[in-house]
């Protein structure tokens, strides 16, 4: 880096918090951005959900003045400085002092010629993170000469229930951070010329991997940093915790080289597997889960979604909203499948229309069979708890699911192929040989997205074909754990 370059550094908000992640990434979000892969889809989705909130917050000041960005953020300043002079509340305000700039979310007039500070976030949680996030605002603020009476984060209320239009001010919880936020000021103060010292090096520092390539945030170059272990390497122990980082420390990257003793039993499992290149299979207690199966047996998944603004009245933030089921029936061992859908078509609430539909093809006999089963009881619980209607009938339901997960995750059979996952995604080719590689959706947070997208935006030209894809998508995924009890069922009587 240059010198004139270093001279005239300065840090922003998003980068001291990508410093306080890790020194490596701080450094080549400077000197190298080119190595940092762009975001993913989930990442982008969290963006845009994080703006429709940004947007909802500032309805709660009608007479809130925007500062214009498009130009540069040196005109976005001369702009904060008018605006500062007229008292009004301002969104993205911006500010810049010696070393460190940033735009505040919302600012907001208070007594005295001070100034609130608003930081909005989509989560319904206070997280460290936002500390360090708002403290570093107070310590530029105060630096570029802002009088700050009080620091907020305002953060969503998963309590709120829509009824009509959202109603801003109660779609918030401002949470005031003002009686502890000067420590966080402070932890700016002293890392911020540490990091700048960092960014202007030359080399780039290597902190090596560990939990905070995770923490707070899944770091871009996640996959980059560990591209010196080999593809099947101990960070795929089940339940591994701090092991995997400790045998990397001894110099033990590969699975198969895993000394067992001293592992979990499952951990032993997998690394026999691992060395052996065979499955394990311990047919009793395949056996003993088979015979909890009873018929008529219906097979179910659903697919849900959920966002910070509810969608429709009577919803709540954060809600998990069941769209779609796929049901396989099967009335005796060995017959064939009879299949049955429901993908809601509407902008309202599914839940009366989905709950119908599924009381339709559930039988008043035999299990309900469904891959981790504790997520499709929870939905079917929540809905009957405001749709009352539907309670008497769920609670005939309660006592009746099968879940296959179960078996997999006590490892009765375990694959080498499953890499130490127990997902259906997993487990049904490496015993069926099928997968969803081909599926134009295969995977519940793409069905989530898709659907949303075609549901709620304009952003919908090719609605049919997600429609289609989706009852595909879901479609296999009942369809997956037919195929895997019935191979299941060969392998014990083989
Ligand atoms: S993956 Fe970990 S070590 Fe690599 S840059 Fe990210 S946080 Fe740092």
């Amino acid at each position: 880096m240059s010198e004139s370059k270093r001279a005239g550094l300065a840090l922003s908000k998003s980068r001291y918090l990508c410093g306080l992640q890790c020194p490596k990434l701080l450094w080549l979000r400077y000197n190298a951005p080119e190595e940092v892969p762009p975001p993913d889809k989930s990442s982008l989705d969290i963006f845009e959900q994080g703006h429709l909130v940004g947007d909802f917050a500032k309805k709660i000041f009608p007479d809130g003045v925007e500062v214009d960005h498009s130009r540069s953020f040196e005109y976005g300043l001369t702009q904060t400085e008018d605006l500062l002079k007229k008292r009004v509340p301002i969104f993205e305000a911006a500010f810049k002092a010696e070393n460190c700039y940033f735009r505040a979310d919302i600012l907001v007039p208070s007594d005295q010629n001070r100034w609130d500070i608003i930081e909005v976030k989509s989560s319904g949680d206070l997280k460290d993170v936002n500390n360090l996030d708002v403290g570093f605002q107070l310590h530029a603020a105060k630096k570029a000469g802002l009088d700050v009476r009080r620091c907020y984060l305002a953060l969503i209320n998963k309590n709120y229930v829509r009824n009509g239009d959202i109603e801003p001010s109660k779609l918030f919880n401002m949470i005031d951070l003002t009686s502890s936020i000067e420590e966080f000021a402070k932890v700016a103060e002293e890392q911020i010329p540490k990091m700048l010292e960092t960014i202007a090096s030359n080399c780039c520092p290597d902190p090596g991997i560990g939990n905070h390539c995770k923490k707070p945030f899944r770091c871009p170059m996640f996959d980059k940093c560990r591209s010196f272990l080999p593809e099947r390497n101990v960070f795929f122990l089940y339940r591994g915790k701090e092991l995997p980082f400790q045998l990397v420390n001894a110099g033990i990257y590969e699975l198969a080289k895993v000394d067992v003793s001293g592992l979990t039993k499952h951990q032993s499992i997998q690394v026999e597997c691992e060395k052996t290149g065979q499955p394990h299979i311990d047919e009793g207690e395949i056996y003993s889960f088979l015979k909890n199966i009873e018929y008529p047996a219906f097979y179910m998944d659903f697919e849900t979604w959920m966002s910070a603004i509810p969608m429709f009245d009577g919803g709540s933030p954060y809600e998990i909203i069941p769209f779609q089921f796929s049901v396989h029936e099967i009335a005796k061992e060995g017959s064939e499948p009879k299949h049955t859908s429901f993908l809601y078509d509407g902008v309202d609430d599914p839940r009366p229309a989905f709950m119908r539909a599924l009381m339709k093809c559930i039988g008043p006999k035999g299990s309900i069979v469904s891959y981790n089963a504790s997520f499709e009881r929870n939905i079917l619980q929540k809905s009957s708890e405001i749709y009352p209607e539907f309670a008497e009938w769920f609670k005939s339901l309660k006592n009746r699911f099968v879940d296959p997960l179960l078996m997999f995750r006590s490892f009765a059979y375990y694959h080498p192929q499953q890499n130490g996952s127990c997902s259906i995604k997993k487990v049904l080719p490496v015993i069926t040989g099928q997968s969803y590689d081909s599926m134009s959706i295969g995977q519940g947070m793409d069905a989530s997205r898709e659907y949303f997208r075609v549901t709620f935006t304009e952003d919908n030209s090719d609605k049919e074909k997600i429609r289609k894809a989706l009852e595909e998508y879901c479609c296999l995924d009942t369809m997956a754990m037919v195929d895997i009890v019935g191979k299941l069922r060969e392998m014990c009587i083989e």
